[in-house]
């Protein structure tokens, strides 16, 4: 049997002499790469995660993580906090919390990895594993009862404007049309239930749940050991291999603990360092938004309280890809949003919903940061998304545009029965300062420990996740994509764990 533990028993369970890899993270990716590599019972695997596993059997698993219809924000490392820090902090990850989206990305994308990790980051290379995390994952397409009134309506609008259908869980180009899920009758399947279902029952794996990982000890350009804080007791995990995949703010933070980021920046936080790579913590990129508030009319009420009534009312389940005036080429960079449900924030009387538009921009240039208050594992982050800051202002007219499109849209004949139109001034009169003060976040931060051709200064890790000047160490997580997908994130997360387990075994074979 697996050995799932937690507390203060983690470490009698350990392994003394060590495994033959340790993951640090246990969220979307850390839990592919665990069942992927324990497949073979020769290797030795321990995951640690800081969050809690709540095992195997879903009935110990709290009601608001397993209900597919909202965003819970329990199980994450900060609460009430500002939206664009929100993170799980359990094992499966952010696949716990999050809208059991699934879209996919551009040629564009392919474009830039390529560049950055080469041959396997190509569409074509990175087709088998879309198509066996599909599979693994249960994704699934919105089924006809869980499409609400207003998802059909922003349907009919899309196709009003010229937007044609298609598939969003492949490339292709603009037009309309519904994600891949992965909620199964309103049960999220995050991806502790997908990876971990029968990996648990493998004697070589070992799952450490409230385990923090505070630093790697780095000597002569290889980790010795992990130090885990458990309990407020320090504990000492040794490995071979060792992957991080604490997500796009937990891995900077580890390595940065470990002395593996921009030296300066490490001295003024009183950690000595041990490799210098400036890239640590740079480039965070992610996708801001702006929802779009529409006054729902009684017949919209109505239709939703019925869906709601039957258990079948997702905020959800329809999105417009939309190139704004700025996108180059023949791609997009816009997602439109239409929702209509219950508050993501706050709520409303009995019978009553809000129902509005968002305009997400997919592919921002501006670029923020992650930086660490103090060498404490437990310490708040400075996450600094640096939203419409490019010098150019690009970000700002692509956002733009996108809001354009939403007052377009909520103009439709469709749409006009259910809600009235948008409120306020045009969205083209909106200054940067007015924009800034409405934007929210997709939630898909990458870019933080970001991979990139040997001669690039900024790259942490080469395009199998290799940080550079440390031989048994690997990033394995959304930190790596040097730029986002014009996509949600998870699909492509859990497509490059399934390619980086790949990339493992065959240098254990080499
Ligand atoms: C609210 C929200 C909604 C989202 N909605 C969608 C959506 O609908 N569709 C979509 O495609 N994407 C969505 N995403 C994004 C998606 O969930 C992420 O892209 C994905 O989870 C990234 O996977 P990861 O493995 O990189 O990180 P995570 O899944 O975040 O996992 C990182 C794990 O590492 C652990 N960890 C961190 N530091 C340490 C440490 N020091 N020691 C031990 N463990 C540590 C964390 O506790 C966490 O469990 C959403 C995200 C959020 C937060």
């Amino acid at each position: 049997m697996t050995r799932t533990t937690s507390g203060a028993s983690a470490f009698a369970a350990a392994s003394p002499s060590g495994y033959d890899v340790v993951i640090v993270g246990g969220g979307v990716s850390g839990c592919v790469l665990a069942s992927r590599l324990s497949e073979d019972p020769g290797r030795t695997v321990c995951l640690v995660e800081a969050g809690p596993d709540y095992g195997p059997d879903r009935g110990a698993w709290p009601h608001t993580l397993l209900d597919a219809r909202s965003l819970p924000r329990d199980d994450v490392w900060e609460r009430g906090t500002e939206v664009h820090r929100i993170r799980a902090r359990v094992l499966g990850g952010s696949s716990c919390v999050n809208g059991c989206w699934h879209t996919w990305g551009s040629a564009a994308d392919h474009e830039e990895w390529t560049d950055a990790g080469g041959r396997p980051w190509s569409a074509a290379a990175m087709e088998p594993y879309r198509l066996r995390a599909v599979e693994q994952m249960r994704l699934r397409t919105v089924p006809e009862r869980e499409i609400s009134v207003w998802a059909r309506a922003a349907l009919a609008g899309a196709r009003e404007l010229g937007y044609a259908d298609v598939d969003v869980a492949t490339s292709g180009g603009t037009g309309c049309g519904t994600p891949l899920i992965n909620a199964l009758d309103g049960l999220r399947w995050n991806a502790a239930f997908a990876y971990l279902e029968h990996a648990r029952s493998r004697p070589n794996l070992t799952i450490l749940g409230n385990a923090t990982a505070d630093l790697l000890t780095v000597r002569h350009g290889r980790v010795r050991a992990v130090q885990v804080v458990v309990d407020g007791r320090r504990e000492t995990l040794a490995a071979d291999t060792f992957l991080v995949a604490c997500g796009a703010f937990g891995s900077p933070a580890l390595l940065l603990r470990s002395g593996i980021g921009p030296a300066d920046e490490l001295r003024e936080t009183g950690i000595r360092p041990s490799i210098e790579l400036p890239g640590v913590g740079a480039n965070l990129v992610d996708q801001p938004g702006v929802f779009v508030p529409l006054t729902p009319t009684a017949e919209l009420n109505a239709a939703l309280a019925a869906k709601e009534g039957a258990g079948e009312l997702y905020v959800s389940r329809m999105l417009i890809r939309a190139a704004s005036e700025v996108c180059p080429g023949d791609s997009w960079d816009l997602h439109i949003l239409p929702s209509a449900g219950d508050p993501l924030f706050g709520t409303l009387p009995p019978g009553e919903y809000e129902a509005g538009i968002s305009a997400f921009l997919m592919k921002p240039r501006s670029r923020g940061r992650v930086r660490l208050r103090s060498a404490d594992p437990h310490a708040r982050l400075d996450i600094d998304p640096a939203f419409l800051t490019d010098p150019a202002g690009r970000d700002a007219a692509a956002l733009r545009s996108g809001l354009q499109l939403v007052e377009r849209l909520a103009a439709t004949a469709a749409f006009k029965p259910l809600a009235g139109p948008v409120a306020g001034r045009p969205s083209r009169d909106l200054s940067d300062e007015e924009l800034r003060a409405r934007l929210g976040t997709y939630w898909h931060p990458v870019g933080t420990c970001a991979m990139g051709h040997p001669d690039d200064p900024a790259a942490v890790v080469d395009g199998e996740g290799r940080v550079r000047g440390v031989d048994n160490l690997r990033v394995a997580d959304a930190s790596i994509l040097p730029t986002a997908p014009a996509a949600n994130t998870q699909l492509p997360v859990l497509v490059l764990a399934e390619m980086l387990a790949d990339a493992v075994k065959e240098s254990d074979e080499r």
